[in-house]
């Protein structure tokens, strides 16, 4: 599957967009924010051997935020965001606001955990 096989129509009025564009810019500037200040702390190497392990799995969370939230950008930038990347139905902008992440839709979700 190539991008140009995906549909680049929203469904998402502009206004709306701006606002999911403005939300994951936030969360993506609190993330980088985060993931600095995780590294000086793992260059620091201080701590006892159960914080190293919590900095060791923040670190990892706050490195998969920053991925998925450049990824949410590209689908942005392609006019891909917004639609389930599984069946291609739309995600209602609600299911957006809360979860500006979400990358499939409501059924597909449910699909997946019950699977
Ligand atoms: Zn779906």
């Amino acid at each position: 599957m190539t991008m140009s096989d995906l549909p680049t129509t929203t469904h998402l009025s502009s206004v709306q967009l701006q606002s999911l564009r403005q939300d994951l810019q936030e969360q993506q500037e609190q993330r980088r924010r985060q993931l600095h200040d995780l590294r000086e702390q793992e260059q620091d190497g201080s701590g006892a051997d159960g914080t190293w392990q919590e900095l060791v799995v923040s670190l990892t969370a706050a490195e998969r935020a920053v991925a998925e939230l450049s990824q949410a950008f590209d689908r942005l930038a392609a006019g891909t965001y917004g639609r389930c990347t599984h069946c291609r139905a739309a995600i209602p902008f609600e299911r957006l606001k809360v979860r500006p992440l979400a990358r499939t839709c409501i059924d597909c979700q449910r699909r997946r955990e019950a699977a």
